[in-house]
């Protein structure tokens, strides 16, 4: 039987932190489940929603920060609309997501560097320059062939352009990334 270990490692700030930037009542969890049971990628994770949640509760932040989870939810809201406690679940984890990347966890190394790479591009050319992104992934994260084959494909049809596309609003955008990070950190 999986027993949770309380007493080890326990932040008793935690959970009074998640509510406060998720603006969510995570103490009305009462495990029932139905979050975990509609989660798309409960099968991929490392440790299913519903529990995040209890951990949460009992402050194991090192724990949840470390979770793979995080980083593959696709943050559909089916574990929120389901909650028959109106908790909104996926703004829980988004926030978890935000803290682990703060305090330096990734728990898969690739999806935060695609991230990081993604909001990147967005700030500096005030849309997403496909090349350039994933040049940056690529040589971030060693993986030369991913999508290898897509671009012959893609070439042809318009969709790949060498150079970025430059917004009218750009510096309203980097603006918008500035004033996020000095109210929240990077
Ligand atoms: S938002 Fe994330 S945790 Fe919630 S159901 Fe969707 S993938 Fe799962
Ligand atoms: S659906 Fe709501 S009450 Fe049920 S386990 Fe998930 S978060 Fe807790």
């Amino acid at each position: 039987m999986d027993i949770m270990n309380i007493s080890s490692s326990c932040h008793s700030d935690f959970l009074r932190q998640v509510e406060e930037e998720s603006g969510q009542n995570l103490s009305l969890c009462y495990q029932c489940g139905k979050c975990t049971a509609g989660c798309p990628y409960s099968l991929e994770y490392d440790i299913p929603v519903s529990r995040i949640m209890r951990l949460v509760q009992i402050g194991r932040k090192e724990q949840v920060l470390r979770s793979e989870s995080l980083w593959l939810c696709a943050t559909c809201e089916s574990c929120s609309v389901r909650c028959p406690n109106e908790i909104d679940v996926a703004r829980i984890m988004d926030v978890l997501r935000h803290m682990a990347r703060k305090e330096g966890y990734a728990g898969i190394k690739t999806i935060k560097t695609f991230w990081d790479s993604f909001l990147g591009s967005a700030r500096k050319n005030g849309r997403i320059f496909e090349v350039g992104l994933l040049m940056k992934y690529i040589t971030q994260t060693g993986r030369f062939w991913t999508d290898l084959t897509l671009g012959p494909r893609m070439l042809p049809k318009g969709k790949i352009h060498f150079t970025p596309h430059v917004i009218k609003g750009r510096k309203e955008i980097a603006e918008i990334f500035r004033r996020y990070e000095e109210e929240y950190g990077k």
